[in-house]
């Protein structure tokens, strides 16, 4: 399988180049020179599903037998037996519950596999990297869980000291393993980006430091993705829609390019919060960004989405030159012109999309509380309103993307039920943490990443 970019100006790459490579250099993303067919294979266990789906998208640079070694060391630590359990939760309404994994939360399903690919890949060329990101909670701990015990990879987090949950804090600074680096900035989310984006920016010490990121862009996580939308599909063996609490388009754009390499899903449901430039797009081709605002579900409080641009590339007939242009008009006028022609192509039969609000969210936890007896998280419950209320003549499946214990405030709040850590994280806050606070300061985060990850 060959690669190229979404704006037409970056070399092609086979896979493992662009797992390493993350952004193109044109700034683009990459995707497949062309789709191919997938096939959920004879097995029914998850991993095995998973190594049928992605085997296309990885050959030749990694074999099958490799692949499939990898799916398997990945999935075996979580906590369910069927690793991404459906679940009925009301007539033809289900829950696809992909929170089985070491952090909790659905990033899991992807980052167990990609840490491993890149320790297998780096092994074969001989190299190390070092990966840095910013979180504001879900991405650092699900990376982190990733990559620990890699021996080819050291991982640098940066959060806003005092500003994630104390769960997600946790889930972070107790990890003890030599490659593993968190760093608590004196500042915000956007100043742990922006440290993270001028590392990256200082080409001498993204070089000596072989820098690389896991950031939702990244092909690897897409790809795997892809596999339990097409085993959710199969699993219910008549056609689906798909319900998706939206914040970057990864996991809808997972879903969208299972459907349209063949698994059986009719439309994908876009649920989002009251940071709603999706819907406003998918209802009435109206991209035009808006500011953030905070809500209960924090990993959707976003205003462009990163993983749309693999989209638009498509409804550009795949003319890099078109889709670089689009957006930098979106950049400096923040809003982003489609066609109607590509807009009734790709979109209008596809998805369709709804925004809930906080009071909406909260209603929503407890009813499902009362009415089955299950608590979910705020972000899963955007989605459960999204797929009654867009709800068809088909099953809907509403990923369940975290589990109600990483967000227990808002799920107390609506049930007055405090939702249980599993077992395995029930001692969370009675294991030491490691905190390395740092100033917001480029030369001082730069030292102390140069000092803690040797290459
Ligand atoms: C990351 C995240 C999302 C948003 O997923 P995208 O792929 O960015 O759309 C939704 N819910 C939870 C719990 C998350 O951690």
């Amino acid at each position: 399988m060959r690669y190229v970019s979404t704006r037409g100006a970056a070399p092609e790459l086979g896979f493992g180049d662009v797992l390493l490579a993350g952004l193109a250099d044109d700034g683009g993303l990459y995707v497949p020179v062309e789709w191919p067919a997938i096939d959920t294979g004879p097995s029914d266990e998850y991993a095995d599903v998973a190594a049928s789906v992605l085997a296309p998208y990885v050959a030749p640079d990694l074999t099958e037998a490799e692949l499939m070694q990898l799916c398997r060391d990945s999935y075996a630590g979580f906590r369910h037996p069927e690793v991404a359990p459906l679940v009925e939760i009301g007539d033809d309404q289900w829950l696809l519950e992909l929170f089985h994994g070491p952090t909790l939360a659905f990033k899991d399903m992807a980052l167990q596999l990609v840490g491993r690919m890149f320790d297998r890949l780096l092994e074969r060329r001989d190299e190390r990297i070092t990966i840095v990101g910013a979180t504001s909670g879900d991405t650092g701990s699900a990376a982190i869980e990733g990559v620990r015990g890699c021996e080819r990879v050291q991982i640098v987090i940066l959060y806003p000291e005092g500003r994630t949950s104390e769960v997600q804090r946790r889930q972070m600074t107790t990890v003890d393993a030599p490659n593993v680096h968190t760093l608590a900035v004196d500042g915000t989310f956007d100043d742990c980006q922006d440290l993270v984006k001028a590392m990256f920016a200082d080409r001498r010490f993204r070089e000596s430091q072989r820098l690389s990121a896991v950031n939702s862009i990244n092909w690897a996580r897409i790809i795997a993705q892809t596999a339990y939308h097409a085993s959710a599909a199969s699993r219910m063996g008549r056609p689906i829609d798909i319900c998706v609490p939206t914040g970057n388009f990864g996991n809808v754009l997972a879903g969208w390019i299972a459907r349209h390499t063949g698994a059986e899903i009719d439309r994908l449901l876009v649920a989002t919060n009251s940071n709603d430039i999706l819907t406003r797009f998918i209802r009435s081709r109206d991209m035009t960004t808006a500011g953030v605002v905070p809500t209960l579900s924090p990993s959707m409080d976003i205003q462009v989405s990163s993983n749309f641009e693999r989209l638009l590339f498509e409804m550009n007939d795949r003319d890099g030159e078109r889709t670089a242009a689009d957006l930098a008009q979106f950049r400096s006028d923040g809003h982003l012109d489609t066609s109607p022609e590509a807009f009734d192509r790709w979109i209008r039969p596809v998805f369709d999309s709804s925004s809930v609000d906080d009071a909406e969210t909260l209603a929503e936890i407890a009813r499902v509380h009362r009415e089955t007896g299950t608590l979910i998280d705020p972000h899963t419950a955007t989605g459960t309103v999204v797929a009654r209320r867009l709800a068809g003549n088909r099953p809907v499946v509403t990923l369940a993307t975290a589990h109600p214990a990483k967000f227990p405030d808002a799920v107390r709040q609506a049930t007055g039920v405090h939702p249980e850590l599993p077992d395995e994280l029930a001692d969370l806050f009675d294991r030491p943490e490691r905190i390395t606070p740092v100033a917001n300061d480029l030369a001082a985060v730069e030292a102390l990443v140069a000092e803690r990850c040797p290459i």
